[in-house]
């Protein structure tokens, strides 16, 4: 995994402050955990090029950063239906 050199202030995806920021190329290989995370509200995923070869730069933005004023507790679940445990 690499770090972009000169990362923008803001998403370039959704224009909004981010936590962090990572680079995965090829080869790299990676998993996108789809289940409620309690640090990032949303990745966002921005392709780039550089020096020829395809990159995905990742931004990771916290439940602040988009507008959630709490994260979900540990025990919400989000079956298929996408009712919370904490809902009923
Ligand atoms: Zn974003």
């Amino acid at each position: 995994m690499e770090r972009p050199v000169d990362p923008p202030a803001r998403c370039p995806v959704c224009d909004t402050v981010y936590d962090s920021v990572s680079r995965h190329g090829e080869g790299d290989g990676l998993v996108v955990n789809l289940r409620v995370n309690r640090r990032y509200a949303r990745v966002c995923f921005d392709p780039v090029t550089v020096d020829g070869s395809a990159r995905v730069d990742f931004y990771h933005h916290t439940h602040a950063q988009v507008g959630r004023s709490e994260p979900p507790s540990d025990r919400t679940v989000l079956p298929a239906g996408g009712v919370g445990a904490d809902d009923r």
